[in-house]
């Protein structure tokens, strides 16, 4: 059976037994696919909702196990949130399809898009999805930018107040305590990281552009030759020749990206290889989005400082 069989059999058996059912404790029921949105959604949810992600903080935002629990959960959601721009491309539609659930459809206001409203990068001119490139509608890795962050909370404020009009003002005054937290934390993470400005750093795949954009650090390469294929011996000999001529000796990779071949790449270019994970939960010690950008930006402005 194909995994759409599997899941398509599970659904009908599992939304049948689900109906549609009250809302837990009369919270809303927010899903987000990624762990990230699911700690902006109860920044600004507080205790009005009851959020749950579908990825897990070490799974790749492109290529997440989907399961027939997924489409018990998206059954009895009030709220999606999902990134966009083809992010979650490869899995969220079938799952979605099968959940029956026209309170997330698309274009309802129970449903939001993160990069709606985010000023998308690398967006290309023309589609090359059939090369295997993963990010054919642009950047979707934009939640390391906290200005993106910015809008995209109040993106989710906004349709929280429209889904449940009773809890608007507290949504409306959890941004605002949001927002002023966010400024605060993005002053220290600049000031952390301007000793660096123009540092040089390499990355696994395509996913830190917004935070080299942002923090005015120069990515020389990516260990994959495009988003989504997997690095060849041809391609990181390149890498390796730019990093050093460039003299670039960080390399970032997520939990779920293939160490050893950053390590052997580090090896040849006197290189450090850190572990930065993108996502609130992925170390027992960053279960927020603050949290997560908190250590982030400490391990790079460490690292960068110890070669300076
Ligand atoms: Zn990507």
């Amino acid at each position: 059976m194909t995994q759409r069989t599997v899941l398509t059999a599970a659904a009908v058996a599992l939304v049948a037994l689900a109906g549609t059912g009250a809302s837990f404790a009369g919270k809303l029921r927010v899903v987000a696919t990624t762990p990230d949105l699911a700690s902006l959604a109860r920044e600004v949810g507080g205790d009005a909702v009851d959020v749950t992600a579908l990825a897990k903080p070490t799974e790749d935002p492109h290529f997440v196990d989907a399961k027939p629990s997924h489409i018990v959960t998206l059954n009895r959601a009030d709220v999606l949130i999902e990134g966009g721009a083809e992010l979650e491309l490869g899995w969220l539609p079938p799952l979605l399809e099968n959940s029956r659930n026209t309170k997330i459809a698309s274009g309802a206001p129970g449903r939001i898009v993160a990069s709606d409203g985010v000023r998308m990068l690398e967006v290309p001119t023309t589609f090359d999805r059939s090369k295997g490139d993963v990010h054919s509608l642009g950047n979707p890795h934009f939640m390391i930018d906290p200005v993106n962050v910015r809008t995209i909370a109040a993106n989710m404020a906004e349709h929280f107040a429209q889904v449940d009009p009773a809890s608007a003002a507290l949504y409306k005054a959890n941004l605002a305590k949001f927002d002023t937290k966010l400024d605060a934390k993005f002053a220290e993470w600049q000031k952390q990281l301007e000793p660096y400005r123009g540092a040089r750093i390499v990355t696994y795949h395509k996913d830190f552009v917004y935070l080299a954009e942002r923090f005015k650090l120069e990515i020389v390469e990516e260990l994959e030759p495009k988003p989504g294929i997997a690095p060849s011996p041809s391609h990181l000999a390149k890498v390796i020749e730019t990093m050093n001529a460039k003299g670039a000796r960080v390399i970032l990779v997520q939990p779920y990206q293939n160490r050893k071949t950053a390590e052997t790449v580090a090896r040849q270019t006197f290189a450090v290889v850190l572990d930065v994970p993108q996502q609130p939960g992925a170390r027992n010690d960053t279960q927020t989005y603050f949290d997560m950008m908190d250590y982030l930006v400490t391990t790079l402005a460490t690292a960068l400082g110890a070669q300076k």
